[in-house]
């Protein structure tokens, strides 16, 4: 006898009908750690969530499972899933984009042939009677989970548990999860009828009209924002086009704060998402956990743990900075932050007893240990860039690992930001491995790359294939400084590219390591058509930052 329980995706899978079967319903959840099975056996541009469900077959004991065709990416797994033939039970249940009488006529009898496969298989039969207690259970549970006060809402495409409970980690708020597989909601029951026949005709109507409609939905008008909403967070995965349309109608609402972000449902790349989640958190003064510090702060340090490089700054009440040391990151970043620290201290005159407060930030921010008051680089090099520049308006910080452009405002708060992690593209570490294969240190690039001549494109972002480029181009002779230029002018094209993206106006500052390589700030500042003003503490901007919130800017 198969077992009466089935795995679902979509939220108008008709649990409250299979509940009548007394049957088990557990939703499919899973982020896998990679998609060696998907990558097999599927497309290659199947979206993540697409690849999660074949993973999710392949690796548990699943023997039932319900899609709907929701969108191409779902019928693909359809495909793929029934070519394996590795499932007992397998239904594609076709779903109207209309809530209309003919849709709901269509999707009933739909339900009902479901229905019929599903008591082939499962030997059980259906009562209407469980099946409409289901309803007005999952209602009123439906109902009493609601969040009427201030919240955030995760909205775009499947993020699963693995992205909601990351979310509501970071935030102080309650968080809504509006995402297409999030809150599901049925109408209440309109009629009391119980037989069997009539059930079908009530209860597809009620499915397609769920609360929060899927994107798909050809009215979607109740995914609109709710009022109660102090931010709006937009997760899109890779190749998902309902999801990115739906952003684009939320940026064009520029009323509730928005954070775009974008995961392959894996937990992948979770330390830059927590700087992403962290920043909006800050910008909208809903951090889980706030910098707390006792007393009158006389002396204090930021310490900005990066990727490359670990950077300390001790400062008096008055803002004067006494001390101040950058070091490499090296393999242990909490022994490197423990050094820069003590470094500074020395340099400032100080015993650590003598330190009212520190900040850390940067990559390692969480993990060195040297603090209980973490802030991400984002609010960091804000606040160290109207320190440095208080006319600046757009902070371009370009770092080992990724690149960042944050517009701030008169007062040196976060008014939006957006990141550039995904690649060595763009970043410093580009520059870095560039010069390896020139066989030049970073200060002889750089001076070198402002000798150029001729114009030269790299066309390749791509870190590897950029390098072949180079390779081919020293091959042909052509003049190093020449290709340096070429090399800067690509890292400024992407720079000024996300600089667009966000909407970057004057002032320009540029902070961060990159800011030291004079080629790359000329390009960019031409690529923006306007200057770039880089402050001489460009790289310690992150931690001057942090030592201006430890004293409690
Ligand atoms: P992170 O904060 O990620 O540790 P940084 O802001 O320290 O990164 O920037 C590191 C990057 O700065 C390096 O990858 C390198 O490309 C660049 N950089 C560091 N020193 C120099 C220099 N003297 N000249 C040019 N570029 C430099």
């Amino acid at each position: 006898m198969p077992e009466n329980k089935f795995y679902y995706v979509c939220k108008y899978t008709p649990l409250e009908m299979l509940s009548g079967f007394g049957a088990e319903a557990v939703r499919l959840d899973v982020a896998p750690a990679n998609f060696d099975c998907a990558d097999e056996c599927s497309h290659p541009n199947l979206c993540g969530y697409g690849k999660s469900v074949i993973e999710a077959v392949a690796a548990q004991n699943i023997r039932a499972l319900i899609l709907t065709d929701c969108c191409d990416v779902m019928r693909r797994v359809y495909d793929v899933l029934k070519a394996r033939g590795t499932l007992d039970f397998l239904e594609l249940l076709p779903l109207p984009h209309k809530r209309g009488s003919t849709e709901s006529k269509l999707f009933a009898d739909a339900l009902e042939r479901l229905a019929q496969r599903w008591a082939a298989y499962s030997g059980q039969s259906f009562d209407s009677a469980v099946a409409l207690s289901a309803w007005e259970n999952g209602r009123a549970e439906a109902v009493q989970a609601q969040i009427n006060g201030p919240h955030i809402s995760l909205t775009g495409a499947h993020g699963g548990k693995l992205l909601y409970d990351t979310v509501t980690s970071r935030f102080r708020l309650p968080v809504t999860d509006d995402t297409c597989t999030g809150r599901r909601e049925l109408p209440p029951c309109a009629s009391g009828k119980s037989d069997a026949a009539a059930f079908y005709s009530v209860y597809a109507p009620a499915l397609l009209g769920q609360a929060r409609p899927c994107l798909r939905m050809l009215d979607c008008q109740g995914r609109a924002t709710d009022e109660t909403a102090v931010g709006v967070i937009c997760h899109t995965v890779k190749f998902c086009d309902y999801y990115s349309f739906e952003y684009r109608n939320l940026k064009a609402n520029k009323e509730v704060p928005l954070l775009k972000i974008e995961t392959d449902c894996t937990p992948q790349s979770a330390g830059q998402l927590h700087t992403r989640l962290d920043a909006f958190a800050e910008t909208l003064h809903a951090v889980s956990e706030k910098v707390a510090s006792s007393g009158p702060v006389h002396y204090a340090a930021g310490v900005d743990s990066g990727s490359t490089s670990t950077d300390a700054v001790v400062m008096d009440a008055q803002r004067h900075i006494l001390g101040s040391v950058i070091l490499p990151t090296g393999a242990g970043a909490a022994h490197g932050a423990e050094q820069a620290l003590t470094q500074a201290l020395a340099q400032a005159g100080l015993s650590r007893d003598e330190l009212d407060a520190v900040v850390t930030t940067g990559y390692g921010r969480e993990t060195i240990g040297l603090s209980d008051s973490s802030v991400t680089e984002i609010t960091c090099h804000a606040k160290g860039a109207h320190f440095l520049r208080s006319s600046a308006r757009t902070v371009i910080d370009i770092g080992g690992q990724d690149s960042k452009v944050i517009r701030i405002d008169e007062n040196g708060n976060v008014r939006n930001f957006i990141m550039n992690d995904k690649c060595a593209a763009g970043t410093g570490r580009f520059l870095d491995m560039m010069a390896r294969t020139l066989g030049l240190t970073l200060g002889e690039m750089s001076a070198l790359g402002l000798q150029w001549k001729n114009e030269v494109n790299i066309s390749s972002m791509c870190t590897v294939f950029a390098e072949s480029e180079v390779v081919s181009l020293v091959a042909d002779n052509t003049s190093t400084a020449d290709i340096i230029h070429g090399l800067n002018r690509a890292v400024a094209g992407k720079t000024a590219a996300l600089a667009k993206r966000l909407g970057g106006e004057p002032e320009y500052i540029m902070t961060g390591g990159v800011a030291q390589n004079q080629g790359v700030v000329l390009a960019l500042g031409e690529k923006l058509g306007c200057e770039v003003y880089v402050p001489a503490e460009a790289q310690l901007c992150g931690a001057i930052g942090a030592a201006l919130i430890a004293l409690g800017d």
